[in-house]
C-alpha cells in the first residue's frame, strides 16, 4: 500500500462520516501537503474497485466514500445533507420474497429530516 493511500484509509477510518473526495483531500493536505487532488481520485477509484471503500452516488449531494463494506442503506437529511447509515436487514428478503427471485444488490436512500433539523428553530 503505497502511503497515499495510507493515509486516506486513516483519514475514512477516523471519520465517522461519509467523506466526498474534496473532504478528503482537504484533511489529507494537512498531513501531506504535497499530495494532489489526482491523487486522492485515483486512489480512491482504485479502491473503490478494490473493494477497500465504496462510492455514493446520491442525487443531489456530492459522491462520497464509505468505509463500511458490509450492506446497509442511507438516511439522508433533506433540510441539512447530512448521511446516516441504516441497517435494514430483511429488505433484501422481503425484495426477494416478494420477486420469487434473488437479487444482485440494491441501492436505497430513505429522504428524511434529522433529528438536529427537527428541533423547533430559534426565533429569530
Ligand atoms: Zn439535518
Ligand atoms: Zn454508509
Amino acid at each position: 500500500m503505497t502511503k497515499q493511500r495510507e493515509l486516506i484509509m486513516t483519514i475514512l477510518n477516523q471519520s465517522d462520516r461519509h467523506l466526498t473526495a474534496d473532504e478528503i483531500f482537504f484533511l489529507a493536505k494537512l498531513k501531506m501537503p504535497s499530495i494532489a487532488m489526482a491523487t486522492i481520485y485515483n486512489n480512491l477509484n482504485a479502491m473503490n474497485e478494490a473493494g477497500l471503500v465504496k462510492r455514493l452516488h446520491i442525487d443531489g449531494v456530492a459522491d462520497c466514500f464509505d468505509k463500511i463494506m458490509e450492506p446497509h442503506d442511507h438516511l439522508l437529511c433533506d433540510s441539512c445533507g447530512k448521511i446516516t447509515d441504516i441497517k435494514l436487514p430483511h429488505l433484501a428478503d422481503t425484495i426477494e420474497e416478494e420477486l420469487g427471485t434473488e437479487i444482485v444488490d440494491y441501492e436505497l436512500t430513505v429522504h428524511y429530516t434529522c433529528p438536529d433539523c427537527r428541533r423547533p428553530a430559534r426565533k429569530r
